[in-house]
């Protein structure tokens, strides 16, 4: 075997670009196989940097920094979406294994470009991008017909939970959005008519070994993920199949090493349309941390660290209940201290897991932490996840 496709065993050192919770969440995962890790994150609070074996503190284009985890670390994996590719590229050149690469990182980061790609590769998919175009000059804006509106404008770069998007009805409002988004480069999608949305977590070895997990229902509230749900209870086994297919392809087609997601809209019609591609482990994946056989840190690790993929089976039906720093304030007074929430009451649901992130500031539609309610079928799991939501005070 070359020396490149050598597993790294446990005991070295795995880096990872970014240190918020998912960050967090793959330090516990590495730290259980044996693994010590190094997060890169400039954040003195950053919830991995916290329980790393080694936090350096610095931003992701600092030379120094770099050189040190180049020197400490065997393998290098992102969980910051926006990480610069050349970022990714230097620790390379330093002699690091990194994974996944910048090109499949530098597609996904950028809407245009992962439209591009989704569209180029639409026939091989079985399915493609929502109708859309690109908005980089005003004078697109004056030639554009109204097919459509209404859209959503969404900045290219650095969008997330629904910042960056801006509904718009008419050519006026579009032309304000726009302006209002400092007349960066945008798309324009047109505004689907979504039945429901679905999310697929994929990942590929180094040795070109697929292997995706069961589908996740997701339920968004103001842009920000409120559940995910599995198996996915609206999903018939023909679109089932069409997604899990497209999510195989895709990984390929981006010759990516490492977990991504990609999230889909289903239509009324039946008609599926590729989302977005998040290049790292996903919210909507965070079931798989008590529900499947190998959780999505397991085998982000496994495959930064040149392992064979772990098992993606399904153990029990779950329904995964997002925590927002919302729930940490009962009223509308903005000077309000924050309280915790009813956690004995939630956990008096026997097969509700708690997951926090180790934030010490609760903040509105901030992700502070997620319950993972088991089932002995998919009724149950959901049941369990609205009255676990109900005892914190979720609106249902
Ligand atoms: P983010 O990066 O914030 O997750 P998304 O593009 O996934 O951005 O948009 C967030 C949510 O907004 C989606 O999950 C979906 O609920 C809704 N949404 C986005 N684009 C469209 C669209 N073209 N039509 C209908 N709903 C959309
Ligand atoms: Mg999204």
């Amino acid at each position: 075997m070359a020396k490149s496709l050598i597993p790294i065993l446990p005991g070295a050192y795995l880096g990872m670009l970014g240190g918020g919770q998912l960050g967090r969440m793959f330090t516990q995962a590495a730290q259980a196989m044996g693994y010590k890790v190094c997060i890169l994150d400039p954040d003195p609070l950053s919830p991995a940097g916290a329980i790393a074996e080694k936090h350096l503190l610095a931003n992701f284009s600092d030379a120094a920094a770099l050189q040190e985890m180049a020197t400490l670390c065997q393998a290098v994996s992102t969980e910051f979406e926006n990480v610069p590719a050349q970022t990714l590229d230097q620790l390379e050149a330093l002699g690091v294994y990194v994974a996944p690469r910048s090109n499949g990182v530098t597609i996904a980061q950028n809407r245009i470009t992962e439209k591009a790609f989704l569209t180029a590769w639409r026939h091989e998919l079985n399915l493609g991008p929502v109708p859309y175009c690109i908005i980089e000059n005003p004078a697109i804006i004056d030639g554009l017909d109204d097919t459509l509106l209404p859209g959503i404008l969404k900045i290219a770069r650095l969008g997330y939970d629904g910042k960056g998007q801006a509904t718009v009805h008419s050519l006026v409002e579009l032309k304000q959005a726009w302006d209002d988004f400092g007349r960066v480069p945008c798309v324009l999608e047109k505004l689907m008519d979504l039945a429901f949305e679905v999310s697929a977590l994929v990942a590929r070895g180094h040795d070109d070994a697929v292997v995706v997990y069961p589908i996740a229902q997701n339920i968004h509230r103001n842009g920000i993920l409120h559940t995910s749900t599995v198996p996915a209870p609206s999903l018939n086994s023909d679109q089932e199949k069409r997604v899990l297919q497209a999510a195989k392809i895709l990984i390929r087609r981006l010759d990516y090493v490492g977990i991504l997601c990609i999230e889909f809209f289903v239509l009324k019609s039946g008609e599926i349309f590729a989302n977005e591609i998040a290049p790292r482990p996903h919210n909507s994946g965070h079931y798989t941390m008590d529900a499947s056989v190998t959780s999505q840190f397991q085998q982000q690790v496994r495959a930064m660290a040149r392992l064979p993929l772990g098992d993606t089976r399904l153990l029990t039906p779950v329904s995964m209940l997002n925590l927002l720093g919302d729930l940490w304030f009962t009223g509308n007074n903005p000077e309000e201290a924050p309280q915790e929430p009813a956690w004995a009451k939630a956990l008096s649901h026997d097969s509700a897991k708690l997951h926090l992130y180790g934030k010490s500031v609760p903040l509105a539609g901030r992700k502070m932490g997620h319950i993972n309610c088991l089932g002995t079928s998919l009724a149950e799991a959901r049941q369990t996840a609205a009255s676990v939501a109900n005892d914190l005070g979720i609106e249902p």
